[in-house]
């Protein structure tokens, strides 16, 4: 890492800022690239590439692995090899993709890269993965941690205390091949949804929005409603995040409900396990479309949550109600600003309290996806108290389960270096970012604190 007392060349400043409009998805339209098709057919999307190499050279895993073919091969060439050669099976660097999805953006032809590597990979996975090797079941035990989350938060205080044992960790990096160079993140006590119980449910929130409303001076009966889909990470890690969310609508008096719901997939999509990912979408779609059908919208405080129900899921699933699903799912933040006045809110407000502070914001390549990695800074410049810097457009490297892996943890910090150099560099030093694996990056890296939009939102606006 560099000296932090170098500032980098490359890191956008003040004055290059240009805010951008909100996603209303009004212009959402899902793309399905294998309309004809039940099995892994990658041709559609590879007969618009057209070799520009664009993508390649816009992958953080290409540029630190000289192995790794890049997308371009991923996606199109596969297909194409495939077509050529009857014997051709997916090639196993497919699974070296983190699916940080920057190549969907980079493409000038519209190629939907990473839905061919999500397709590509699960075939890999069904076809030619042992399923007696300790690579898929480690895989498997990492993309499923909402059970390995469920099962901790049962005793958290053993499992924090189990989970960061260091002969604890060097065994699972031995048997399992998941790094002992990173620390567990800690369990909370109370889970989100054990708090939002106590807190009434939706009823509580239904009075609680009502009293907002009538101190607002809004009509009593506005139809302001949403479903939160928290995530893992919000439920059984960091409920502060889920909590400030709750505060924060309830605080514009919006009626919150809290459905049944499972992982979002997202760490199933990058480890090629297709099946469990239909099995939590499954119930995740049938619990928001019912909502939905009655004036819902879905809004999650993760934008990997998010990007998977609005752009994953209607790509890899024909499930009944999957695309009103995409089409009503939001940001939290981004929700926030389309249906409320949001800017003048935080520009009439202050901070004096412990969030008074500068924050090095990182957006996360899921962000940037769905045109959100601006927001942030865009919104917090206005607000009294605080100071706010964008650390750069670079990859943090993480990518969900990609650094939990022995064999990816080096390359997955030598991407993260840049961000830790800005971020270093930045004034300040506490972080800020909607992703918590990208959370827990910038904390490994810097050793900052790492806070969420939400918990900002909620100092500033909420009494
Ligand atoms: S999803 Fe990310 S890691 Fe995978 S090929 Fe695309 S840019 Fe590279
Ligand atoms: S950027 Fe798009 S068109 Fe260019 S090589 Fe990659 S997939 Fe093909």
């Amino acid at each position: 890492m560099s000296d932090a007392d170098s500032p980098p060349t490359d890191a956008p400043s003040d004055d290059s800022f240009e805010p951008v409009e909100p996603n209303t998805g009004e212009e959402f339209e899902p793309v399905d690239v294998f309309p004809d098709s039940e099995d892994f057919d990658l041709r559609p999307g590879a007969d618009s590439c057209y070799k520009c190499s664009t993508c390649d050279t816009n992958c953080p895993v290409a540029e630190v692995d000289d192995e790794f073919p890049g997308p371009k091969f991923q996606g199109p060439e596969q297909w194409r090899l495939k077509q050529t050669d009857d014997d051709h099976t997916v090639d196993d660097s497919i699974m070296d993709c983190s699916n940080c999805m920057r190549c969907d953006n980079a493409c000038p032809s519209g190629v939907p890269l990473s839905q061919m590597h999500n397709t590509a990979r699960g075939e890999y996975v069904s076809q030619e993965m042992s399923k007696t090797s300790v690579e898929y079941w480690r895989n498997r035990i990492l993309s499923n941690y909402r059970t390995s989350a469920w099962l901790a938060s049962k005793l958290p205080r053993v499992a924090n205390f189990a989970m960061n044992f260091g002969p604890a960790r060097w065994l699972m990096e031995k048997t399992m091949g998941v790094t002992k160079e990173r620390e567990f993140p800690e369990f909370a006590r109370q889970t989100f949804r054990e708090w939002w119980a106590s807190e009434g449910g939706a009823a509580g929130s239904r009075e609680r929005a009502r009293e907002r409303r009538e101190r607002r001076g809004d009509p009593v009966d506005a139809d302001k409603k949403i479903a939160y889909f928290h995530g893992c990470y919000s439920n059984y890690n960091t409920p502060e995040v889920a909590k400030a969310l709750v505060r924060v609508y309830e605080h514009f008096g919006y009626e919150i409900v809290v459905p049944d719901q499972k992982c979002s997939g997202t760490p199933m999509f990058a480890n090629g396990m297709l099946a469990d990912a239909r099995r939590h979408a499954e119930v995740n779609i049938s619990s928001m479309a019912d909502l939905i059908e009655e004036g819902y919208d879905a809004i999650a405080s993760c934008t990997s949550c998010s990007m998977a129900l609005r752009q994953e899921y209607p790509e890899l699933f024909d499930i009944e109600g999957v695309d009103d699903v995409a089409a009503h799912t939001f940001e939290s933040v981004e929700y926030l600003r389309i249906h409320e006045d949001l800017k003048g809110a935080v520009q009439a407000a202050e901070i004096d309290d412990d969030l008074a502070e500068e924050f090095a914001y990182h957006a996360p390549c899921h962000a940037r996806n769905q045109g959100l990695d601006r927001q942030a800074v865009e919104l917090f410049g206005d607000l009294d108290g605080v100071g706010i810097e964008d650390v750069g457009d670079s990859c943090s490297g993480i990518s969900g389960t990609y650094g939990w892996k022995a064999e990816k943890y080096e390359k997955s910090m030598q991407i993260g270096e840049e961000m830790f150099e800005h971020m270093e560099a930045a004034d300040g030093e506490v972080g800020m970012t909607e992703c918590p694996t990208c959370a827990m990056q910038m904390e490994h890296g810097t050793g900052y604190e790492i806070r969420h939009p939400m918990e900002l939102l909620e100092a500033a606006l909420v009494d």
